[in-house]
């Protein structure tokens, strides 16, 4: 029998859709059974007074968790987040409930012996409450109480070789998509980029330093399997500079609706969408409108191509991302903590991906970016708005980039042009000036 009731998060359970309120039950009957004889070091039900407490929140419309104090391993600044609930007397499982984040694998592959030897570990000194990723991308342990943190942090780095990840003013760990591991579009190894930057920048991810969090995500191609664009400070977003492939047969199966060409690569099976249309499913939906399909010859116009990958995704046995392949930067994503969401601003169009160097041409801009935000940047405030506050002719100046009109976020909106003085080199307002100098006294 439960220990606590819980009507209204009983309620959640009916919709259509899964509910962490039954995994949560599931995992109370687990550790109340404890069939695997697990040595808990933390109160066996610890996940029913979080039920409980979770139903208290609900019925008085506010948190019971209060801001914890700073809990942490030493010498690391992140990768604990503090918990602490306000009614210890009544949900004593729950008094401390921290969280760990633990940095996740490139490309987020693991070994089923890593999985069974983290989850032992979790069983034994934590809730058993995982969330397989959390935002940030991190693995996250849910619920732990304070003395049990270094005795986990010893488990995790002697046992399994496993770091923690980043929390508070401090570099995020950073994540990526599985990358040229598995997908034909990967403009570079996004896996090999994303694990050497997290080597690279220890320091950074556990020493915070910063004014604020920083977050990097590598999307290999522009599909953005992992959103850089929407979620991070620094965004690496893979493309090309040359010409799109065109396998003109391709196209031509694609456009006779050859069964063994199915549009989207078949992705919506089972729904009949009629017959393929190139000229409205392709070439009317290229946001630029670039392309041209006359007397069975597809033509792209590459120097317009923002490389949005729709015609790849509508015909990838037909179309190909070009060969002479990097990256794009983007700069100042967040989400809305002060002045609303923001998606990153392009700054760098085309960098080299080149591990051979040490990927110097990536490190230099992040580091020229770094030197400024922690110049300039106020207590909380993040690289998106600091560009606000700023400008972001600030942050091209800073990294030595040149002013391109992609760059330009806004037109004039009032024809007024005010000259400094030097840039007055000679014309009418020379000839003014001269005027008055020898006629009017
Ligand atoms: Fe047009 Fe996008 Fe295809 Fe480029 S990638 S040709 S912009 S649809």
């Amino acid at each position: 029998m439960a220990k606590h009731e819980t009507p209204l998060l009983d309620q959640l359970e009916s919709g259509p859709w899964p509910s962490f309120v039954s995994d949560m039950k599931q995992q109370a009957e687990v550790r109340a059974k404890n069939e695997a004889g697990v040595e808990f070091q933390i109160p066996q039900d610890a996940v029913e007074d979080l039920l409980g407490v979770l139903e208290l929140s609900f019925k008085h419309g506010r948190t019971h968790w209060k801001h914890g104090g700073i809990v942490g391993v030493f010498g690391y600044g992140g990768g604990v987040i503090g918990r602490y609930c306000d009614q210890p007397q009544s949900f004593p499982g729950v008094a401390h409930f921290h969280t760990m984040r633990v940095a996740q694998p490139c490309g987020k592959y693991y070994k089923t012996d890593y999985l069974r030897a983290l989850t032992k570990i979790w069983d034994m000194r934590g809730s058993g409450i995982t969330n397989m990723h959390g935002a940030t991308g991190d693995i996250i342990l849910l619920g732990t109480t304070t003395p049990q943190i270094e005795e986990i942090f010893y488990e995790l780095t002697h046992n399994m070789n496993q770091d923690l990840g980043g929390s508070g003013s401090n570099l995020r760990t950073p994540a990526d998509c599985l990358g040229s591991s598995r997908c034909e579009y990967a403009c570079y190894d996004s896996n090999a980029l994303c694990h050497f930057l997290t080597n690279n920048y220890q320091d950074e991810l556990h020493r915070p330093a910063f004014p604020y969090k920083f977050k990097f995500k590598f999307d290999a191609c522009p599909n953005g399997c992992v959103a850089s664009i929407a979620r991070s400070d620094m965004s690496f977003i893979g493309t090309w500079r040359d010409a799109i492939k065109i396998d003109q047969d391709a196209v031509n199966k694609y456009v006779a609706n050859d069964s063994a060409y199915p549009a989207n690569a078949g992705a919506h099976k089972g729904k009949d969408w009629g017959p393929f249309d190139i000229e409205k499913e392709v070439l009317g939906l290229c946001p630029t409108k670039c392309m041209k399909f006359e007397n069975k010859t597809l033509k792209i116009d590459n120097s317009n191509c923002t490389r949005c990958m729709h015609c790849i995704n509508t015909m990838p046995r037909a179309l190909r991302i070009g060969d002479d392949r990097g990256l794009s930067v983007l700069v100042g994503a967040k989400a809305p903590i002060v002045d609303g969401a923001q998606m990153g601003s392009l700054l760098a169009p085309f960098v080299e991906v080149n591990p051979d160097n040490d990927y110097e041409a990536i490190t230099s801009i992040i580091e020229n970016i770094w030197d400024w935000w922690m110049e300039e940047g106020k207590n909380r405030e993040r690289l998106g708005e600091l560009i606000m506050r700023q400008g972001f002719q600030k942050m091209l100046e800073v990294t030595g980039i040149d002013p391109q009109p992609q760059h330009v976020a806004y037109p004039r909106t009032n024809p007024y042009i005010f000259w400094k003085e030097d840039e007055v080199t000679g014309g009418w307002e020379r000839d003014v000036v001269e005027y008055r100098k020898h006629h009017l006294r």
